[in-house]
């Protein structure tokens, strides 16, 4: 099929108008919002010109790559560091079962490239961690297909952190628009998923909502078949590695059957035991074995396809995008509702209001590490934590080579390293870019 042929009806919607174009009376947030002007230069300014940045090659990564090739967009990167599983491909559909061990990205990369005639997939098989800035800065537009908070969390990080500020007329300093890379986050969870459009330091980042996201407790299945680290990993082993492997040939009992929940039980305490973890109960693994959401292709489906078409709305202007958030739930019915999440003003991301922290003066550094560790809006992974104008220096805890050299200050009050009101400058691997903190004491 040629060129012509195949995006002759995507070229409708940009060389007409009509009454859902983009006029910016709604899903506009910019305030010099043009309206759609109908022209035969966007197309090929999607085919050749739009640099487009997929995150993910997985069970949404494949559909979004396939739907953003067919809508016109010739010129996608894609970026994953997994390997294809056998395991992947009842829906991964870009690959087969001669591709298992391979790059998922540069498998998708050469499969679609070979199905779509025209466009360029470039694939990364490494860490979306391994790119830098420069990297990320090139991109128009940003499509996340991703299964992590905590991958969801840098990449927005990073987005956030490329936009830089102009003084307004009233010396107030806003977003200069041209350095927002617009990003769409896709999610799905067996029946329900989401697709949301943010405009980084603009409208809600990831991060002014993750109050919303419970910590996460989804587990790679090689932690599971490998090293378990708590009483969940052993149930989730006796459930879904060692069943089919004791009994290969009789069909799956239903999780809810009693004498398989006991067995599994069983097992799992057995597993339990000889790594030396403790929590095994018959409850426990009722509950773990509920809790298991199945990867479902048509939903992945239905989620990349309203990603893509946001994608195509944002870079093409052709009409009104999303504002800002759409649930789909299919697992009673259909349900699907859109709403608009607010920005947080203090938020960690996109904020440029400096994160407050309560310290107790006689709060000892270790703690208030744990602290924000365990703290709802900073989940710091791992903090190394300078300090400007520190009582003992400015490095309070560092990681790595120093480690040893600032140990000794984990156990002192933090009224002994700093003053009140001291800034904080948080190193953590959960976030690209570093975390001004303000302590605050109080009595
Ligand atoms: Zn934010």
């Amino acid at each position: 099929m040629d060129e012509g042929q195949r995006f002759q009806d995507v070229n409708r919607l940009l060389v007409r108008t009509g009454p859902l174009a983009n006029n910016g009376n709604y899903g506009s947030i910019f305030p010099e919002h043009v309206p759609f002007e109908p022209s035969a230069d966007i197309l090929p300014f999607l085919r050749t010109a739009a640099q487009i940045l997929v995150v993910g090659a997985g069970g949404l990564g494949c559909e979004l790559l396939k739907d953003l090739a067919l809508l016109g967009f010739g010129q996608i990167e894609v970026i994953d560091m997994d390997t294809i599983d056998v395991s992947n491909l009842n829906r991964q559909f870009l690959f087969r079962s001669k591709d298992v061990g391979r790059s998922k990205s540069q498998v998708a990369a050469e499969f679609v490239m070979r199905r779509v005639q025209g466009v360029k997939v470039t694939a990364h098989f490494c860490k979306i961690q391994d790119m830098d800035a420069s990297f990320y800065r090139k991109f128009q537009i940003i499509v996340l297909g991703l299964d992590s908070i905590e991958a969801r969390r840098w990449i927005n990080s990073m987005v956030c952190s490329l936009v830089t500020y102009e003084a307004g007329p009233d010396g107030a300093l806003t977003p200069d628009l041209s350095s927002v890379i617009p990003m769409i986050d896709g999610g799905t969870e067996g029946l329900k998923g989401h697709a949301r459009v943010i405009f980084p330091r603009v409208s809600a980042c990831f991060e002014c909502t993750l109050d919303l996201f419970p910590p996460q407790v989804a587990v790679p299945l090689c932690t599971i078949a490998e090293t378990p680290r708590n009483a969940a990993h052993c149930v989730l082993y006796a459930h879904l590695i060692q069943r089919d492997r004791d009994f290969p040939d009789s069909p799956r009992p239903d999780n809810d059957d009693p004498e398989y929940q006991q067995w599994v039980y069983l097992k799992a305490a057995e597993r339990a035991a000889a790594f030396g973890i403790s929590g095994v109960t018959l409850t426990q693994t009722q509950g773990v074995m509920k809790n298991i959401i199945p990867a479902i292709a048509s939903t992945n489906a239905i989620i990349s396809a309203m990603c893509a078409a946001e994608a195509f709305k944002i870079v093409t202007n052709c009409s009104a995008y999303l504002n800002n958030n759409a649930m789909y739930m299919g697992g009673e019915g259909l349900y699907t509702p859109t709403f608009c999440y607010e920005r947080n003003p203090t938020c960690v991301a996109c904020s440029t209001a400096r994160v407050e922290l309560a310290v107790s003066p006689g709060e000892t550094l270790h703690a208030l590490i744990e602290r924000m560790v365990d703290d709802a809006r900073l989940r710091f992974k791992a903090p190394s934590i300078r300090a400007e104008g520190g009582l003992r220096g400015d490095t309070l805890y560092m990681r790595g080579p120093l480690e040893a050299a600032t140990r000794a200050n984990l156990e002192l009050p933090m009224r002994e390293l700093v003053r009140d009101g001291a800034s904080l400058i948080v190193t953590d691997p959960a976030l690209p870019v570093n975390t001004t903190v303000i302590v605050r004491f109080s009595s």
